[in-house]
């Protein structure tokens, strides 16, 4: 029915350090019936050859990394498309740095001409402080991905966007979004799939996306104006379906109730 799929990772493909062996059947189908699919996910922390190491040794399901689409990639494609500037300050961990630094641009601490804000979990008041000045000073402010929190075996733990919370309230700025739910990562990720098949041309109407979480997937998917298919094997719920008015385009509660 589908052209290609992208698929968001935890909750859909594995859920924290628990398996979910529907998924993997899920891909290997893919696989099988050579369907392109690629992972999208807000995870800048890792970069797309880490995040397929991982499936690969712990999840079982062999994917090569350009296979993956993270917000991080997506960042560095959306700055190179959008704006002729060299000097970046990136509050945000090694992954996204080194992606950053390898598309050309100068990693600063300080005059920036553009505030690059991911999940960073050696974050400083200094780094902040600096971040601040800038953006109140006019250098562009992008921020890979807003979700609140993300899982840990404590409990939820601070995400990307408390970062972008405190970083908004201290410039009254509103940053440009790339992640899941903005549509940036969602175009980003069709054109780079069409990039990687040269002789096909997939539009928004061939694809859906995948995934658990209704606030950034199925939003993603909802405002891009792509099909949607969720998953109630992580975070969203039946019941958090019946409080939301634009329902996913198909819903199961595991991906062995989906042919492809
Ligand atoms: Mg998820």
């Amino acid at each position: 029915m589908y052209k290609a799929y992208f698929i968001d990772l935890d909750g859909t493909m594995y859920r924290g350090k628990d398996r979910i062996p529907t998924a993997e059947a899920f891909i290997k189908r893919l696989q099988e019936a050579k369907i392109p699919f690629l992972f999208v996910t807000n995870n800048a922390t890792k970069t797309p050859a880490q995040v397929a190491e991982n499936l690969r040794v712990n999840y079982g399901t062999e994917v090569s990394a350009d296979e993956v689409y993270t917000s991080g990639v997506a960042a560095v494609d959306y700055l190179k498309s959008h704006f002729n500037v060299n000097r970046v300050m990136v509050i945000g961990e090694e992954a996204i740095k080194n992606q950053v630094k390898a598309a050309g641009y100068t990693l600063v601490s300080e005059e920036p001409e553009v505030v690059l804000q991911s999940l960073d979990r050696n974050v400083t008041y200094k780094d902040l402080e600096t971040a601040t000045l800038a953006i109140r000073n006019g250098a562009t402010y992008i921020v890979t991905n807003i979700d609140s929190n993300l899982p840990s075996e404590k409990g939820p733990i601070p995400g990307s966007g408390a970062i972008t919370g405190f970083l908004k309230v201290a410039t009254q700025v509103e940053p440009i979004i790339i992640g899941k739910p903005s549509s940036v990562i969602m175009e980003s990720a069709l054109d780079y799939l069409n990039a990687k098949f040269p002789d096909r041309h997939f539009t928004k109407e061939d694809i859906a996306m995948v995934g658990d979480n209704y606030q950034t997937d199925i939003q993603a998917g909802i405002q891009y104006g792509m099909d949607t298919l969720m998953v109630l094997t992580g975070f969203s719920t039946r019941e958090d379906l019946e409080k939301v008015e634009e329902q996913p385009t198909h819903l199961v509660e595991d991906l062995s109730e989906w042919t492809i």
